[in-house]
């Protein structure tokens, strides 16, 4: 059965769902979106995901055509009018119709879309056997060019790292920042372990503050496993005792290699399993019903 996509309100099928060539969003990826889970008919993490929708709507001046709840609740509707327990939710802002220029401001009203689809899983052998990434020659952008804190319509810089990544017949990419320290992967958050501490890079190493590394690091500290938010470079990647990328789709995956450096014995860690079960149950236990 074809999927109905939310535009504008209105649902489409899937096949006729389109938005203008006109549309901001697909001449200058002038938008933000979300990448939101739901679990057994409840969605994880939903005012998360709304609020930093809202954040990265306010810091480029898009002014959403709906109010925060009313935004939830279409989400919601979206889900049950696609008969959904366990999908991924993608909600896009984009500017809107305008002229062919760059001011923003000639687009006289945001579009807002809301796709639920299945998801697209890393496979299961993976959360077993860990899988390899390589560190990308592409850079992050910095913080003040085009900030990774808004989850902007416009990936270019992950593409470039995700290219590389296929290129090496491996997953996922680590990127670096322009001052040479970790900051995340193209669509992951990143963290290592070492002496038994949880190291993450922090907001300003230039990252998406995930919401998924967000509840990994509360997982971390009710359990009293210590974290930290630092800087690292990438030599500490190699000599990891554990690595892992954190992320909505993802989950918690396990890293074994990183440009053919075998991270600890080549298996997923000891802290990185418990994670990652830790992950599990939350997901299996909070959440907005839908139904
Ligand atoms: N970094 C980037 C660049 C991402 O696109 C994502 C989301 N796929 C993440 C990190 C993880 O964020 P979250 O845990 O909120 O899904």
């Amino acid at each position: 059965m074809s999927s109905k996509v939310f535009i504008n309100g209105e649902f489409y099928d899937k096949e006729d769902a389109k938005i203008s060539v006109f549309d901001k969003g697909f001449l200058y990826g002038d938008g933000v979106f979300e990448g939101i889970r739901a679990y057994d008919g409840k969605i994880f993490k939903l005012d998360e995901h709304v609020d930093r929708l809202f954040e990265g709507a306010r810091a480029i001046m898009l002014e959403p055509p709906y109010a925060k709840e009313e935004i939830k609740r279409i989400i919601m509707e979206t889900c049950r009018i696609n008969n959904v327990k366990d999908a991924y939710i993608r909600p896009v802002l984009s500017r809107g119709i305008g002229d062919l220029g760059l001011n923003p401001f000639l687009a006289k009203k945001a579009s807002f879309v809301v796709i639920v689809d299945k998801l697209v899983m890393y496979p299961q052998e993976i959360y077993e056997k860990g899988m390899p990434v390589i560190v990308a020659s592409t850079v992050r952008s910095s913080l003040n060019a085009l900030p990774p804190v808004i989850k902007s319509l416009n990936y270019l810089n992950s593409i470039l790292a995700k290219i590389e990544a296929a290129n090496a017949g491996v997953p996922e990419a680590v990127m670096l920042n322009e001052s040479g320290f970790v900051s995340e992967c193209t669509g992951d958050n990143i963290f290592i372990v070492r002496k038994g501490v949880l190291i993450t890079p922090p907001r300003e190493a230039g990252i998406l503050e995930g919401i998924t590394r967000k509840t990994v690091i509360e997982i971390a500290k009710k359990h009293g496993i210590p974290v930290e938010e630092r800087l690292f470079p990438k030599i500490d990647l190699y000599i990891a005792d554990e690595i892992f990328l954190t992320g909505t789709g993802a989950e918690v995956v396990p890293v074994t290699s990183v440009d053919k450096r075998i991270i600890g014995n080549g298996e997923p860690g000891k802290i990185t399993k418990f994670i990652l079960e830790e992950y599990r149950k939350l997901t299996k236990t909070e959440g907005t019903p839908i139904y």
